[in-house]
Order: structure tokens, then sequence, then C-alpha cells
């Protein structure tokens, strides 16, 4: 099972992907993640990433396409993944359907996280004061949710016409949140 979780920044969705990651037995993979770990170690990638990353911009495309095809060829991805975070443009999402044929697989499912605007400022505002983001400042955010709506939203649309998506109501408990997800997915 190859699943994407599509969702504005402060949506839950890496909260919601670890739970469905277990639940359906293949890792969750966060280019999110990699990237802060990149940027942490001084790699390459976290070095060109970094600007992008502090102003709230996406990464360009060149060096995450690079960073997509490296999540895909791992071999604990192998049996299906739940991707967080990625795709976040249409240049990425074509490259992710390449990558996944040339295993012989595709996209199965997409879920769309939807969460009102505010309750999202409000959710990103809170986890800035606990985890202390360098992305997570009022003005940051702003712009990634911004930003969002300009490059990533697009892809709904892209996952519907071929009847892939599913949205998602993500306002509630985590538990209510992870039902919602398992109804859509079966089991
Ligand atoms: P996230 O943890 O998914 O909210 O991502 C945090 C930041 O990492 C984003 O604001 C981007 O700067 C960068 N990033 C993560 N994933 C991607 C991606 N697939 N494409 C471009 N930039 C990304």
């Amino acid at each position: 099972m190859n699943a994407i979780i599509l969702g504005p920044p402060g949506s839950g969705k890496g909260t919601q992907g670890v739970r469905l990651a277990e639940r359906l037995g293949v890792p969750k993979i966060a280019t999110g993640d990699l990237i802060r770990a990149a940027m942490k170690d001084g790699t390459p990638l976290g070095i060109k990433a970094k600007q992008y990353y502090d102003q709230g911009l996406l990464v360009p495309d060149d060096i995450i396409l690079e960073l997509i095809a490296e999540v895909l060829a791992l071999p604990e991805a192998a049996q299906g993944l739940v991707m967080d975070g990625f795709p976040r443009t249409v240049a990425q999402a074509e490259a992710v359907d390449a990558l996944l044929a040339k295993r012989g697989t595709q996209v199965d499912r997409v879920i769309e996280f939807v969460v009102p605007e505010q309750e999202l400022m409000d959710r990103m505002l809170k986890r800035a004061a606990v985890e202390g983001r360098a992305d997570d400042t009022p003005e940051t955010i702003r712009r990634r949710l911004e930003v969002y709506h300009e490059q990533t939203a697009p892809l709904v649309a892209f996952y519907e016409k071929r009847g892939l998506l599913t949205k998602i109501d993500a306002v509630g408990t985590v538990g209510e949140i992870a039902g919602r997800v398992s109804e859509v997915l079966g089991g």
C-alpha cells in the first residue's frame, strides 16, 4: 500500500501518518523530517535546503526530486509506505508516479486532511511554543499556508481526477481522526 497524506501545515499529517503506517505495517516517511535531519547534520542537502526552509518556502524541486528518488529506493519502503509532506508540487507527484511505476507499483490512495485556516494558525503557534521549530513563527506560518494553497493544493485535483483522493475532516481528537482515516482505508 502506497498512501499519501496531503494537507496544509498543521493539519496533523505527521501524527496520523505514524498511526496509519503502523496499521498498514509500512514505514511513514516525511521529507520534512529528512530535511531537518540533513540541516542538523550539515549535509549538502541540509545546507542547500536551509535558506528555503527557514523562510517557509518549498525547497526547489530539483533538490527534492533527488531526495524522493532516494526515499522510494529504500529497502524498507519496498512493500509500500505512507508519504507525509510529499509530493508537494505537480512535478514531485509526477516523479513519485514514475519512480513507483519503475518498481511495478503505484499510488494507491491519497487522503486530504481538511482543517479551517484559523485552526491551523492556532495549532502551529501552539506547536511553535512547544517544539521551537525555526519555521513556526507567525510570519513563516502564514507564508507556509500561502505556499500550500499555491503550490500543493493543485494536487487535490490531480489525484481527484484519478479517483484516488478522499477528503477527511481533520478536526477532532487524534482517535476520532484516526477512525476516519481507517474508514477510508478499510480494516
Ligand atoms: P514539513 O515538516 O512537511 O512541514 O516541512 C517543513 C519544510 O521543509 C517546508 O516548509 C519546506 O521548506 C521543506 N519541505 C519538506 N518537504 C518538502 C517537499 N516535498 N518539497 C519542498 N519542500 C519541502
